[in-house]
């Protein structure tokens, strides 16, 4: 895929935490409809990183630009994801004790209360979509079942259908596909790649033969600072990357 427009563009971001600098002058671009994978070892700041765009932690000094011209750092964390920027856990958050179709229900109209959704009347096109994003996860035979009884991958996918039915530009995804089976990887995988072009996607994934599969580009972070980015094969092949995974 070429590259476009940035949807997102870090630029010298500097994180501390009581003096321990979590990210260093941290610049990263990520393009409209792109896939971009973020890697690295324990500790490297992919969580900083994440934290950051969505406004959890303030950074001591840089910008985060996104669509162009909106200064995230300026903005509270509500404020971030009502501008169209989901992010996803590695643990599924579901309500378990509401429905498949419940949940995503209350997705779809996130600035309600829980019970203010369920009660208000749904028009045929928020069914609609509900109901097709239901064959999108996968999820079509579940839909009346509790969502406490779903698989741990089922309920990953129904976690990232709660994402999409508030239609997001951005997804940040970690580790999604952290305890799935090679099945439900290899649908995710699909998944995402299928995303790709109608929104952004930043995955943070440990996965190796996942990451081969979806990314367009690969980042690698370590020690607060992008040490790489390229495809995973230029990246696998840069002595740094080498160094710091191996520790040669
Ligand atoms: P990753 O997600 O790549 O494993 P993190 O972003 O979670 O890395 O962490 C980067 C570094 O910052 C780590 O050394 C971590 O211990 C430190 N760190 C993260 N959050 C905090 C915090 N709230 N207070 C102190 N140190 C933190």
């Amino acid at each position: 895929r070429e590259q476009t427009d940035p949807i997102l563009s870090l630029d010298k971001i500097n994180v501390s935490f009581d003096g321990f600098k979590a990210l260093t002058d941290l610049s990263l671009r990520i393009g409209v409809g792109e896939l971009r994978c973020v890697i690295g070892p324990n500790g490297a700041g992919k969580t900083t990183l994440m934290d950051v765009i969505t406004g959890k932690t303030r950074p001591k000094s840089g910008q985060v630009i996104y669509d162009q011209n909106i200064d995230l750092t300026r903005l509270d964390s509500v404020r971030i994801a009502q501008s169209g920027i989901g992010r996803k856990f590695q643990k599924p958050t579901v309500f378990e004790a509401l429905t498949v179709f419940e949940n995503l229900e209350i997705a779809q109209k996130t600035n309600k209360s829980v019970w203010a959704c369920l009660r208000a009347k749904m028009n045929s096109e928020q069914r609609d979509r509900i109901d097709e994003m239901l064959v999108t996860l996968r999820l079509q035979g579940e839909r009346h079942r509790t969502a406490g009884m779903l698989s741990h991958g089922q309920k990953q996918f129904l976690e990232i259908g709660m994402l999409l039915v508030q239609e997001p530009h951005l997804l940040l995804l970690d580790e999604p596909a952290a305890g799935m089976t090679d099945a439900e990887t290899e649908y995710t995988a699909e998944l995402f790649k299928s995303l790709a072009g109608k929104h952004s996607l930043m995955v943070v994934e440990h996965d190796m033969g996942f990451v081969e599969t979806i990314a367009d580009r690969v980042t690698v972070l370590h020690q607060g600072q992008v040490l790489a980015e390229g495809s995973l094969q230029e990246v696998q092949a840069n002595e740094q990357v080498i160094e710091v995974y191996l520790g040669r």
